[in-house]
């Protein structure tokens, strides 16, 4: 969006306003194949054929990476498909020349999406043409289609003339900052696992029928020009892009290419960029955060390799950050080194999430991720140890090919021993091209059960969370107020640095305190007041 935007596209959330119409899109999972696949359909409705004003439909994003060519065949209103390591490519497919038209925007940063939104469409109706910026991205979808006109040249309203001007230019492919200036184009790094996975073919997407073997390079750095779609006090950051990782039911690595590490400083530019536009939540992401730096082969001060634990410490200090914290982590990557620094500043959430996927040592072998309850339960005491008032996210996949009772029972004793604070259950879904898939037909479990054991471990985690969510009432914490809740128009809602952004539960706000409003994005001391099995109410103290 903020390459579309920075050369000439003003942004619609209006798929009937649009000339072109951007539909980025997920196929990790069935579901969410399914799910971009029915948001490409509703999209072409919108194209002249069709009644519609929109002259093109490009579809971007990980489809792309699995289904290139069907795509094209199949759905003949899409005029273009960009894989995730061409986004430059979309300028090309939206019909703008680099550059050519920008829009005089001083930033790389764009407002947040709250302000685009509430440009409501009424507006429209003030330009001689649609010129209107917005976005229709939900937090939750994997799928968001990014409707685009032409413009000429408006800065988008919300953004400061005055404030300092960061140099504006496209990334060249990979995270560049360093390169440029020595002229020359970026070595193309791998860990050696990755190379290893490589030769034993972890990559290979000869299975699949209509994609391009070459796997995506791509990297954004804090020169490419981004819009944010998170609110206002709050924004992600991408520290590593790809996965080397060998895991049994995932073609991440095949969508995604291998594990790369944007360079250390161009992390700590953006996370600047995004503070002096008001982000004081950043939330660190990536397909296996602690890989960081990895690959670089960097060396601190005190020769230890750099990696998530040194990135930490660097984001950690800058000026008016308030909260800090990084999600996806691998189990066996998470060092007491890391723990340490966790614990060291104030500024880093006391939040570890780390998807572990199961506990069964048999269904973890036949996954590829090794592991079991026992080392499992002594990682999170030790986190519990170092972090004192650390939580715990993690996810669990039921129902992998030959997944047991008893397995399934042991899953089921160590969340009961783990006590989790926050945990989400996933259905096994088979998919071509991972390995799991290749599992003989009598291993793999009938959706009824699975859905069964979904049901059941949901139901024992959610007796855990409503013990542990009542032990958190009287407890005075700090609050970012996030807006009316989502839920009732008689509450607000929030999140306190123990709550992720969009996937763990809530904090209602029942009593405003002292104040006469709250301001969304603003942080407030708060108590926690009442307790529900996931979600808890909070009353505002100052
Ligand atoms: S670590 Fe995550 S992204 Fe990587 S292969 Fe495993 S599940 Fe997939």
């Amino acid at each position: 969006m903020g390459m579309l935007h920075h050369n000439g596209a003003q942004l619609t959330p209006n798929a009937e306003d649009a000339e072109i119409i951007v539909v980025n899109t997920c196929s990790f999972i069935d579901s969410a194949k399914q799910e971009s696949v029915n948001t490409i359909l509703e999209m072409a409705k919108h194209k002249l054929a069709g009644g519609g004003r929109a002259r093109r439909l490009i579809v971007a994003g990980c489809l792309v990476e699995r289904y290139r060519d069907e795509i094209r065949k199949n759905i003949p209103e899409v005029d273009a498909v960009v894989g995730t390591g061409e986004l430059e490519a979309i300028l090309a497919a939206a019909g703008l020349t680099p550059a050519g038209h920008a829009n005089n925007s001083p930033f790389n940063i764009l407002p947040q999406s709250s302000e685009l939104v509430t440009r409501a469409p009424s507006a429209v109706h003030q330009h001689s043409h649609p010129t209107e910026v917005g976005r229709q991205l939900t937090s939750e979808q994997s799928v968001s289609s990014v409707i685009l006109s032409e413009a000429e040249g408006s800065a988008v309203p919300g953004e400061n003339p005055g404030a300092p001007q960061p140099a504006l230019s496209l990334s060249k492919g990979r995270d560049s900052e360093t390169w440029a200036s020595t002229g020359q184009s970026a070595p193309t790094l791998s860990r050696a696992e990755g190379l290893a996975r490589e030769r034993s073919g972890r990559f290979s997407r000869q299975a699949w029928d209509g994609a391009i073997s070459t796997l995506p390079e791509y990297l954004y750095s804090d020169q490419t020009p981004r819009i944010l779609t998170t609110p206002r006090a709050s924004a992600y950051i991408k520290i590593a892009e790809g996965c080397d990782h060998p895991c049994g039911f995932c073609i991440i690595p095949q969508l995604r290419g291998k594990f790369r590490s944007r360079r250390m400083g161009s992390i700590i530019a953006e996370a600047q960029n995004l503070i002096a536009q008001g982000v004081r939540e950043i939330t660190l992401i990536g397909q296996d955060t602690t890989c960081y730096g990895e690959d670089l082969g960097l060396l601190d001060e005190k020769g230890e390799p750099i990696g998530l634990a040194q990135l930490l410490d660097a984001l950690a200090v800058l000026p008016g950050l308030r909260w800090l914290r990084f999600l996806y982590t691998y189990p066996n990557k998470v060092t007491t080194r890391l723990l340490e620094t966790m614990a060291k500043h104030n500024t880093v959430a006391k939040y570890l999430d780390i998807p572990l996927q199961h506990a069964s040592p048999s269904v973890l072998k036949r996954m590829k991720r090794g592991g079991n309850a026992a080392i499992f339960l002594d990682l999170i005491a030790k986190a519990r140890r170092i972090v004192p008032g650390i939580v715990i996210r993690t996810s669990f996949i039921v129902g992998f090919p030959g997944e047991t009772e008893a397995d399934f029972d042991e899953l089921c004793r160590f969340v009961t021993a783990a006590e989790i604070d926050w945990l989400g259950v996933f259905t096994y879904s088979d998919e071509e091209g991972a390995a799991a898939f290749n599992l003989p037909a009598e291993l793999k479990i009938p959706a009824r059960t699975i859905e069964a054991r979904r049901r059941k471990l949901m139901k024992l985690q959610q007796k855990i969370s409503t013990r542990a969510k009542a032990a958190w009432v009287g407890r005075q914490i700090d609050l970012l107020v996030e807006g009316p809740s989502e839920e009732t128009d008689l509450l607000w809602q929030g999140r306190t640095p123990l709550h992720a952004p969009e996937i763990d539960g809530k904090v209602l706000i029942n009593d405003f305190g002292p104040h006469e409003s709250l301001v969304p994005g603003t942080f407030y001391r708060a108590e926690i007041t009442e307790s529900h099995d996931y979600d808890v109410v909070a009353r505002i103290l100052e």
